[in-house]
């Protein structure tokens, strides 16, 4: 597709009662930058129903425009509503790029709209910028396991698009917003709606943790030893008031949930504190926590390659070092 454009397009996903998904308001921070470089606009794209809240936090973001497609058929994220708004979108206004959190909404979307576009997507990146040689954006992202992160561009066709996990970037300051907002008539008629959204179960058993949001995580790997192990990574968290993380080997193991995993296919994390205990460093780990403020490692092993981005090491067994780090807490609380 030609682009008449520069701009820079974030697709801020809604939720049910219409306010953004913080993924979209985080990608406004990077996109800020690259709508810049690229010598374009921010245009915060906005489907949903009564969404004049995740406008109004996207215009506070830093984003120049603001283009809303609102409507009960857009209530709850079904594929073919959203691709076509977002298609009749990108056909009138043709951004030169767009990115889309990686939630599991935006990894259906990503990839339908790149096709209907007959355009490229890349998924999952870590990095964002824009090559100064030819313009394009360089997306990164981890390659081969984790083992090299690939920069990856869409030189022929556009808008190139490209998915970011929750946590990668941090949300920037909101600021009083001089955002044009722009409503866009666009409504699809339920029969043209493949899906039927019959009923929304709750998983009981999915224990809801907001690593993301969480300013202080205590992760527990391998060296836990098994599912009791976590009983005192719990402490130490509960203790200072943070989330439960863990590394694949556990999860793996079935000691802890999948939604506690860390890393390149769990969740990516920038707490202010992040305390790793028993957790070896793998890169594919690292992949996702790598961004904290503050990084702290009890490893039986001095030369686990955790202690190479580590802030503080404890070299020794982290059923000696955190019950010792638990009474001490509690005692300067006291
Ligand atoms: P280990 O590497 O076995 O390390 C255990 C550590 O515990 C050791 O360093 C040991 O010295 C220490 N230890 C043992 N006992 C104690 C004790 N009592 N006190 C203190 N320390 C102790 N991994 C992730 O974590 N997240 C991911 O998202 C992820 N994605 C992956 C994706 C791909 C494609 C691949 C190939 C791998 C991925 N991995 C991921 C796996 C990753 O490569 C490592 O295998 C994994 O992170 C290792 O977990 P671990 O550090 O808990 O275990």
């Amino acid at each position: 597709m030609d682009t008449n454009t520069n701009d820079l397009w974030v697709f801020i996903e809604t939720k049910e009662d219409g306010s953004a998904v913080k993924v979209g308001l985080e990608l406004l921070n990077p996109g800020r930058g690259l709508a810049d470089k690229q010598g374009g606009q921010l245009a915060a794209v906005v489907i949903g129903y009564q969404t004049a809240a995740a406008a109004e936090s996207a215009g506070r973001l830093g984003a120049d425009k603001i283009i809303v497609v609102d409507g009960p058929e857009y209530k709850q994220y079904r594929t073919d509503a959203y691709v076509d708004a977002l298609y009749a979108l990108v056909g009138k206004y043709k951004p030169a790029s767009m990115l889309i959190g990686a939630t599991n909404n935006g990894r259906d979307l990503g990839p339908r709209i790149a096709c209907r576009l007959k355009t490229g997507l890349t998924a999952d990146c870590t990095a964002l910028d824009i090559d100064e040689e030819n313009g394009n954006v360089a997306w990164t992202r981890p390659a081969f396991g984790g083992n090299l992160m690939a920069t990856i561009q869409c030189p022929d066709h556009r808008p190139q698009i490209g998915t970011v996990r929750p946590g990668v970037f941090k949300k920037g300051e909101e600021k009083g917003s001089h955002a044009e907002i722009i409503y866009e008539d666009i409504h699809i008629h339920e029969k043209d709606i493949r899906t039927r959204i019959v009923e929304m179960i709750q998983d009981m058993n999915a224990e809801d943790v907001d690593l993301e949001g969480a300013e202080i995580i205590v992760s527990g790997g391998r060296g836990v030893g098994g599912p009791e192990g976590f009983d005192t990574i719990r402490a130490a968290a509960d203790a200072l008031g943070g989330a439960v993380g863990a590394s694949r080997a556990a999860v793996d193991a079935g000691w802890i949930a999948h939604n506690h995993q860390v890393g390149q296919t769990g969740r990516t994390v920038a707490p202010r504190l992040y305390i790793a205990c028993g957790i070896s460093g793998a890169i594919q780990h690292a992949a996702g926590m790598s961004g904290a403020d503050c990084i702290v490692a009890v490893n039986t092993n001095a030369d686990a390659p955790i202690f190479d981005i580590a802030d503080y090491g404890v070299v020794g067994d982290l059923f000696q070092v955190l019950p010792v780090l638990v009474d001490e807490i509690k005692r300067l609380r006291m």
